[in-house]
């Protein structure tokens, strides 16, 4: 399923199936997750894709073949590709453990190809195994959803209560981290979005409201998965003194200006860009130990349209996922 500009739906075609190079390997690829960000591509609202683009960054697959120097996996094991798809290795940011902030960064379905295609290839060293209990479909949101979700997490610090606004596929495999960590989460979503607020309280959290609204206790920190600006200022207010808010999405629109009083005590505001080979081995090796369940609502690949336009109207609960019909062929 092929970007190939803005405000276009992605077009179905055959294209001939990828050769990997060195250090890649080739990947039939099973089941690949619906995220945000590919919304935000495929909206323009991110300025800079490859194009034409295959875009998605959440796969699972097996491997099909191996390019030289492949030797993590071989073939038919099961693997899992996430957005950061290479690094430089070299720069300041690489060399002290930041490599989500490689200057030279490549990423999956953005600036490389991605997962809505029967095919993929990916460079070997950012590639996960995935864990046996879950199933292909049930493992994709796993790769984005999990991961960034639990980079926020970790960016939120060890607080007890946990506000989460925007209940879409990354907070529902949060929540369900933070139960496991015995922490209380408050789950905001969009106003009058009763749906939502019942899916949050069935996933553990303590308290359900609007996102215009306060929860009843101070909260000691708040992710925003939602890519709306107006939700800094709201979580700012809802979190104690020293408390921590932290913008877990790659897009969001403008922060509307706000009274400095919100931000005083110490209250701090920090966002999450990509993640690091090491968030992704954490996480793969919790996921299962919670366990974390994901819900997924799957479509066939040729309906990505359908996938995407659904999770912009704010119409998938939990994760959407594309499949590959024939991928057990
Ligand atoms: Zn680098
Ligand atoms: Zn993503």
């Amino acid at each position: 399923m092929l970007f190939e500009k803005t405000s276009a739906p992605l077009r179905a075609l055959n294209l001939p199936t990828p050769v990997p190079g060195p250090n890649q390997l080739l990947m039939r690829v099973h089941a690949c997750a619906v995220c945000r960000t590919d919304l935000h591509v495929v909206d323009g609202e991110l300025t800079q894709p490859k194009l034409p683009l295959i875009p998605g960054h959440e796969i699972v697959g097996a491997v099909a073949d191996l390019g030289d120097g492949v030797n993590r996996f071989k073939v038919g094991d099961r693997v899992g590709v996430p957005w950061l798809g290479w690094t430089c290795g070299e720069c300041a940011y690489c060399k002290s453990g930041k490599e989500n902030l490689c200057d030279h960064a490549k990423f999956t379905g953005y600036t490389l190809d991605g997962g809505y295609a029967e095919y993929a290839v990916a460079d070997q060293r950012f590639c996960f195994p995935i864990p046996k209990s879950y199933s292909d479909a049930e493992a994709a949101p796993l790769l984005c959803a999990g991961l960034i979700g639990y980079r926020s997490l970790v960016k939120a610090g060890n607080g007890k209560r946990l506000g989460i606004y925007g209940f879409g596929a990354a907070a529902h495999i949060v929540a369900q981290v933070a139960s496991y960590q015995q922490r209380e989460i408050y789950a905001f979503t969009r106003p009058g979005g009763d749906e939502a607020k019942k899916f949050a309280m069935n996933l553990g959290a303590v308290w359900a409201g609007g996102s215009n609204e306060l929860a009843p206790e101070k909260l000691d920190a708040a992710i925003i998965f939602a890519p709306a600006g107006e939700l800094v200022p709201q979580a700012l207010k809802a979190v104690r003194k020293g408390g921590t808010v932290v913008c877990g999405g790659i897009h969001m629109s403008d922060i509307p200006a706000f009274p400095y009083s919100i931000l005083w005590e110490e209250r701090s505001i920090c966002s999450v860009a990509n993640l690091t080979r090491r968030d992704g081995e954490e996480f793969m090796a919790l996921a299962p130990k919670v366990p974390v369940r994901t819900e997924v609502e799957t479509f066939p690949l040729e309906e990505a349209n359908e996938a995407l336009h659904r999770l912009r109207a704010g119409k998938i609960q939990g994760a959407a996922v594309l499949v590959n019909a024939l991928a057990s062929l």
